[in-house]
């Protein structure tokens, strides 16, 4: 079997990808707070136009831009929360059943195989045979340790209400 589609291997890739959401929506959370303290420098300008805060609101966009710029960035985390909450949902699916489903054979239990067969006239022609797979032995899940998917189903049940936040 190829090691990366070895259980504990095949459960960390898609923990990754997890992650990967969690990572894109925080760091579109710090562009949203940066956003947002512009704002609040060109209000705090209007009221008190020292020379300092003049000074920073002339690099800055207008109100209205500003405003759209955190409207696609709170909505940006929304998506990425959303995908998260799908994401761990399926996994955590697949894993209250004692498994995670096989890269290789994508879940199928079998693989496609090329093969040549000659015709009466000679030609030779190429067809696929489904065999199964020998990486999950034709179940389509590879087996995980109870003490792994115990912590992993926690971790998923967990990460997947993270989409409530915004709803
Ligand atoms: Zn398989």
């Amino acid at each position: 079997m190829d090691l990366k589609n070895s259980p504990g291997e095949v459960l960390a890739h898609r923990f990754e990808q997890i992650l990967y959401k969690l990572a894109h929506a925080s760091k579109t959370l710090s562009e949203a707070n940066e956003i947002a303290h512009h704002m609040l420098i060109r209000i705090k300008a209007i009221t008190n136009p020292t020379s300092e805060l003049r000074l920073k609101v002339v690099s800055l966009p207008d109100m209205e831009i500003l405003g759209r710029q955190f409207t696609s960035r709170i909505m940006a985390i929304k998506q990425d929360l959303l995908q998260m909450e799908e994401l761990s949902h399926s996994l955590a699916s697949e894993i209250s059943s004692g498994g995670i489903k096989c890269q290789t054979c994508k879940g199928d239990g079998v693989v496609a195989e090329e093969r040549v067969q000659r015709e009466d006239d000679h030609f030779i022609v190429p067809y696929e045979e489904y065999i199964p797979c020998s990486d999950c032995k034709g179940l389509g899940v590879l087996n995980l340790p109870a003490d792994l998917l115990r912590s992993a189903y926690i971790l998923v049940d967990n990460l997947k209400s993270t989409a409530n936040l915004l709803r």
